[in-house]
């Protein structure tokens, strides 16, 4: 389960978290949607830590990941994030892209990380592709690889900052083919989308934010097809 408290982040004078709160719980899918700037990825990333908070906490399976000393490294093994961009190292073999940071954090051994690499791989369906390189590639490829990627450190959760939105339509189905399997097989996700059949039929929760707040949070049976702030009905008729 991830618990978030009370969040702030400012990036200088401009505060983006106003205050968050918002539990996943273990084994739950939770979408949060809301108009650009609303600090949809600012949250992911103070949950991933690539962005340190100015106050609040966040814990990650009873582990509070903001404390001071807390192990960053160790924290960032245990929250897979997946970007908009793939992020793939370019210059690297599908299978490397898989294999380094197991080497280098977890210490695997190559076969061993291969081995992790490979059934991963087969997971996401891009198994024949280990040995190209990420250009060769389409975008739902690319992606599912980068989510293959993040698999390979057993992460406890994963989060997505809107997976499909640099792909081209007919490449999104599959990527969000492959989230849907994850998040039936219990996978702890947390996922920022534009992709509103998913979130109503994949999310167990809804977080709509809005200036830096969550100014609506419920099943997607009320936020999405019955919100009750005005917010989220603007929101929403803008997007559906
Ligand atoms: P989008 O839907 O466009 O991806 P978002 O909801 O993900 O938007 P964020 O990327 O979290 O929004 O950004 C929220 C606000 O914080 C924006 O005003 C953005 O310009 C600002 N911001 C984000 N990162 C930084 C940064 N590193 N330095 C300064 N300002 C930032
Ligand atoms: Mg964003």
């Amino acid at each position: 389960a991830v618990q978030i408290d009370g969040l702030h982040k400012s990036f200088g004078t401009l505060e983006v978290l106003k205050g968050i709160d918002a539990t996943v719980e273990s084994g739950e899918v939770v979408c949060v949607i809301g108009p650009s700037g609303s600090g949809k990825s600012t949250l992911l990333r103070c949950v991933n830590l690539l962005e340190q908070p100015n106050s609040g906490k966040i814990v990650v399976n009873g582990v509070e990941i903001t404390d001071r000393d807390c192990d960053i490294d160790a924290a960032r093994r245990r929250v897979g994030m997946v970007f908009q961009q793939f992020n793939l190292f370019q210059h690297l073999t599908v299978l490397d892209n898989l294999t380094i940071a197991q080497r280098k954090v977890l210490k695997r051994d190559k076969a061993e990380a291969q081995r992790v690499a490979i059934e991963n791989l087969e997971k996401v369906g891009v198994a024949d592709k280990a040995k190209s390189y990420p250009a060769q590639l389409s975008g739902g490829q690319q992606q599912r690889v980068a989510i293959a990627r993040a698999l390979s450190m057993g992460p406890e959760v994963m989060l997505f900052d809107e997976p499909t939105s640099a792909l081209d339509p007919e490449l999104v189905g599959e990527v969000l083919g492959v989230m849907r399997r994850l998040a039936d097989e219990g996978m702890t996700m947390l996922v920022v989308t534009h992709e509103m059949q998913f979130a109503r039929e994949v999310a167990d929760k809804v977080l709509f934010m809005d200036g830096g707040v969550v100014v609506e949070q419920g099943p997607p049976s009320q936020v999405i097809a019955a919100p009750q702030q005005e917010r989220t009905k603007t929101f929403l008729a803008r997007v559906l």
